[in-house]
C-alpha cells in the first residue's frame, strides 16, 4: 500500500512530472498511455462503478446480471485434467459471516495457474461476476476481484479502505500496465487535491460570455471531474456525466457550426441549367417522380441556382427512388456545362449506376464513364459529361475528372463514407469554386442524431416510397426446416420470381465468410438443382462479381447466395425473397437495409430472419423488423438497443472525438440542442474568436491544443 507524500493544490496543466510519491509501476503505465498532466489522468472516466456501500446480498441463486459482492475466502484448490488443463477454484463465504456457517460461492479461474498465486485463505475480497449452477454449487466464472484486506489484517491501512470501500468506487478499464487499486488511489490523490478556488485550474469549457444565468450556476468543472471519478451519491454519476458530456458536445458542435459557417462562405457558382435537359429527362423516365422526388429536386436546384456551393443530404428510405434525384441533380448541372462526378461505396453499386444512367438517360446521347479499380469504360471519347466510380475517385487524380469544370459531385450511400472523406473532397475542388456536393443515405439516422452527425448540412427528405410497390411480409424463423424453406423457395421461383440467400460473417475474417457461403451455396445448388443459382461475396473477383450481377439482373441467375455484399443500393425489382441466415449476426439496421433489396417491384415479397435454436433469444430484438418497414423507427430502436457509437458504426458516426461517456448522453436531444445553440452563440458573437475570454476555444478549433487537456482514444 502507498502512501502518497502531501502535496499542493493541482490544475488540469500540472505535470506528473512534478508530482512526487507516484509509484514507479503506475508511472510508467501511465507514461505508456500517453498522460502527461493531471488533466490526462482525469479523463480517462471510469468505466463503471460499484456501490460498495452496501453489497449485494450473497447470492442463493444464479443471476442474469452480475452481482458485485464482498467475500472472505475460505479455501482454495487446483484440479488438474490430464496434462495441460487446470482449474483454480476459491471458496466464498460472506465477509461479514466471520466464519459462520451458510451459503458459499465458488469462484473459478480456468488454465490461469497465476490466480493461485494472487488468492488466499482469509483474504477479503469484492467479487463481480454473473452466478450460475454447476452440479450442486453456485460458481462465478473468471470474474473480476479485487482484494480489499489481505491474509495478515495489519498490512492493510485505514486509508486504503476508505478509498475502495465503503463507498461508490469507480472501476476503470486497464491498459498498458494499469493496475486497478493503485490508479483509483492516484486518481482519489488528484481528486482530493484539486485546486477549486482558482477557475483558472480546470477552465471552463462553455465560456461565461454566453451562458445565462441558469447555466452558470452548474457546478464548476473541476466538481463535475471530482464527481465522476468519485460520486457521492449514484445521482452525481449522472449529473457529473451530462455536465462533462455537454463541455464535449459543445465543443463538438463549435466544429460543426464552423466547417458549417466556412462552407457557407465559399464561392460556389450558379450551376443549374434552365432545365430543358432536366425536362427531356424527366419524359424519357419510365414513371413519373413521386410528389416527394419532386419536392427535393425542387431543393436541390434551389441550392444549384443560388451562388453558394450546396452541401446538402438527401435521406431516404432504400428504395425511394434516390437515383433518379440524383440523375435529376445532373441534368441541371449538365445542361449549364458542368461535370457530374458519381461516387459509389462498391463496384457492383458503381456498375449498376453506370447501367442505370445509361439506360434512363439513353435517348439523352450524354457521354459517361465508369472508374473502378477495374479499370475505365467509356460511353464517348473525349471529357465525360458524368463519371461513375467508387470512392478510389476520391483520392485519385483521376484524369477523367476536369477540375475546372467539376461541378457537382454526388456520393451514393454516405454512411459508408466518412465526414473526413467528405472534407477531403471539397478541399480537394481546384478552379477558385467549390463544387456542389450532394451526398445520398438510405440509413434513416434518428434525427436526435442528425444535427451531430450532419449538422453542416442542408437535408432533404423522400418521405414516401414509389407507387404500386409490392408488400413485403417479414418473419422470424427459429431453426426452420431446411425441406418447408426448399419447398417455399421452389414455388416462389416457378412463379418467376429470383431470391437472396444471405449469410454473416461467420468470423471477423473476411476468408471465413466467403467459405461459408461457398460452402451454403454448393448445398443449395444441390437443394435446388432446378434451378439456376450464383454465388457473391467479398472474394469474388471483380470482373466475376459483375458477371454474376449481370446475370442475376438480367433473370439468368435464380437464387443469389451471397454475403453483405449485397447491402447497398443494388436494385433487382423481380427478386421478391430474401432469406438471412443467423440474422441475430447484423444489426436492425443492416437487417433494414438488407431487406431493401426486395420489395422493389410489383411483387408481392417475402424476408424470412432464420435464427439458430441457440440464438432463439434474440427473436425479440428482431420483433420490429416484422411490424414496420418504417426505417426511422427502425433505427430508433436500433439507437436504443445498441447505443449510438454501435448503431452508427464508425465510419459514419462522425464522432471521432467523442468520449463513451458524452456518446451515453448522445440520444438525449435537449443537451444536444443546447450544445448546438452555446456553439451558434459563440461563433455569431465572436466569429475570430477573438475575444481573451474564448482563446480554449480558438485553440481547440485550430487543433493546436484540447483544452479538456485529454486523450480519449484510450478511453475505447
Ligand atoms: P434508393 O433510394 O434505395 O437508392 P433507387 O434509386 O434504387 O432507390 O430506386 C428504387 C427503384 O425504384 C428503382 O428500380 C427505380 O427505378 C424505381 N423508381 C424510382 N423512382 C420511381 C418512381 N417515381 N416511380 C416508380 N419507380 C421509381
Ligand atoms: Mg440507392
Amino acid at each position: 500500500m502507498t502512501e502518497f507524500a502531501p502535496s499542493s493544490a493541482v490544475r488540469a496543466d500540472t505535470l506528473l512530472a512534478t508530482l512526487d510519491g507516484i509509484p514507479t509501476k503506475l508511472r510508467g503505465a501511465m507514461e505508456l498511455c500517453g498522460w502527461e498532466t493531471v488533466g490526462d489522468v482525469l479523463a480517462h472516466l471510469p468505466r463503471r462503478y460499484e456501490d460498495r456501500r452496501s453489497f449485494s446480498r450473497f447470492p442463493a441463486d444464479p443471476t442474469d446480471e452480475p452481482v458485485t459482492i464482498h467475500a472472505a475466502v475460505v479455501d482454495v484448490t487446483t484440479r488438474r485434467f490430464g496434462a495441460r488443463q487446470q482449474m483454480f477454484e476459491a471458496t466464498l463465504a460472506p465477509a461479514e459471516s466471520a466464519g459462520m456457517p451458510g451459503q458459499q460461492i465458488v469462484a473459478r479461474w480456468f488454465n490461469l495457474p497465476f490466480m493461485s498465486k494472487i488468492i488466499a485463505v482469509g483474504q477479503q475480497m469484492v467479487v463481480y461476476g454473473k452466478v450460475k449452477v454447476s452440479g450442486k454449487r453456485l460458481v462465478i466464472d473468471h470474474p473480476e476481484t479485487e482484494i480489499t484486506a489481505t491474509a495478515d489484517p495489519l498490512a492493510d491501512t485505514p486509508q486504503s479502505k476508505s478509498i475502495h470501500l465503503r463507498r461508490i468506487v469507480p472501476v476503470y478499464r486497464l491498459s498498458n500496465g494499469l493496475q486497478q487499486r493503485p490508479l483509483r488511489e492516484f486518481v482519489h490523490r488528484l481528486v482530493t487535491s484539486m485546486d477549486h478556488t482558482d477557475p483558472s485550474a480546470f477552465p471552463q469549457i462553455v465560456p461565461s460570455t454566453v451562458t445565462n444565468d441558469h447555466e452558470s450556476g452548474l457546478p464548476a468543472r473541476s466538481q463535475l471531474l471530482a464527481n465522476i471519478h468519485f460520486p457521492p451519491d449514484l445521482e452525481a454519476i449522472e449529473t457529473a456525466g451530462r455536465g462533462l458530456a455537454l463541455d464535449e458536445l459543445f465543443l463538438h458542435q463549435l466544429h460543426v457550426v464552423d466547417r458549417k459557417r466556412n462552407h457557407d462562405q465559399l464561392q460556389g457558382a450558379r450551376r443549374a441549367g434552365r432545365g430543358e435537359l432536366l425536362a427531356d429527362f424527366a419524359a424519357a423516365l419510365p414513371f413519373p417522380f413521386t410528389n416527394a422526388q419532386r419536392k427535393v429536386i425542387r431543393e436541390i436546384r434551389a441550392d444549384m441556382k443560388s451562388g453558394h456551393a450546396m452541401n446538402r443530404l438527401l435521406q431516404g428510405d432504400v428504395g425511394s427512388g434516390k437515383t433518379v434525384v440524383a440523375m435529376a441533380a445532373a441534368m441541371l448541372a449538365i445542361e449549364a456545362g458542368w461535370q457530374v462526378a458519381v461516387m459509389a461505396p462498391t463496384q457492383i453499386l458503381a456498375e449498376q449506376h453506370y447501367l442505370n444512367f445509361q439506360k434512363l438517360a439513353a435517348k439523352l446521347d450524354l457521354s459517361l464513364a465508369l472508374r473502378t479499380g477495374a479499370g475505365v469504360e467509356q460511353t464517348h471519347a473525349g471529357d465525360p459529361q458524368i463519371v461513375i466510380g467508387t470512392h478510389a475517385l476520391l483520392f485519385d487524380n483521376d484524369e477523367l475528372l476536369n477540375r475546372e469544370k467539376l461541378g457537382l459531385v454526388v456520393i451514393d450511400e454516405q454512411h459508408k463514407f466518412g465526414v473526413e472523406q467528405r472534407a477531403k473532397l471539397q478541399q480537394g475542388a481546384g478552379g477558385g469554386s467549390v463544387p456542389d456536393v450532394l451526398v445520398m443515405t438510405a440509413t434513416p439516422i434518428p434525427r436526435t442524431l442528425q444535427m451531430t452527425v450532419y449538422g453542416d448540412l442542408e437535408v432533404s427528405v423522400i418521405d414516401e416510397l414509389p407507387a404500386g410497390r409490392g408488400a413485403i411480409t417479414t418473419g422470424i424463423r427459429v431453426a426452420p426446416k431446411i425441406p418447408d424453406v426448399v419447398k417455399f423457395l421452389k414455388g416462389q421461383l416457378d412463379a418467376g420470381r429470383q431470391a437472396y440467400l444471405v449469410f454473416p460473417l461467420v468470423e471477423e475474417s473476411e476468408k471465413l465468410t466467403a467459405q461459408s457461403a461457398v460452402a451454403e451455396f454448393e448445398k443449395w445448388a444441390k437443394r435446388l438443382s432446378n434451378f439456376e443459382v450464383g454465388l457473391l461475396t467479398g472474394r469474388t473477383p471483380n470482373d466475376e462479381k459483375e458477371a454474376v450481377m449481370k446475370r442475376f439482373r438480367d433473370g439468368h441467375i435464380d437464387v443469389l447466395v451471397s454475403t453483405t455484399v449485397i447491402e447497398v443500393g443494388v436494385d433487382v425489382p423481380n427478386a421478391s425473397v430474401m432469406i438471412i441466415h443467423n440474422a441475430n449476426r447484423f444489426g436492425l439496421a443492416q437487417l433494414h437495409q438488407l431487406r431493401g433489396r426486395i420489395g422493389r417491384g410489383e411483387h408481392q415479397s417475402f424476408c424470412v430472419l432464420a435464427l439458430d435454436k441457440k440464438d432463439a433469444d434474440s427473436a425479440t430484438k428482431l420483433a420490429i423488423l416484422e411490424e414496420t418497414r418504417d426505417g426511422f423507427r427502425i433505427a430508433e430502436e436500433d439507437l436504443r438497443q445498441r447505443g449510438p457509437g454501435d448503431a452508427l458504426g464508425t465510419a459514419q458516426s462522425g464522432l471521432p472525438d467523442l468520449s463513451p461517456a458524452a456518446r451515453a448522453f448522445i440520444g438525449d436531444t435537449r443537451l444536444l440542442v443546447h450544445a448546438r445553440e452555446l456553439a451558434e452563440r459563440v461563433l455569431t458573437r465572436d466569429p475570430e474568436l477573438a475575444d481573451p475570454a474564448h482563446a480554449h476555444l480558438r485553440t481547440h478549433l485550430t487543433r493546436d491544443a484540447d483544452p479538456l487537456g485529454s486523450r480519449f482514444a484510450n478511453v475505447g
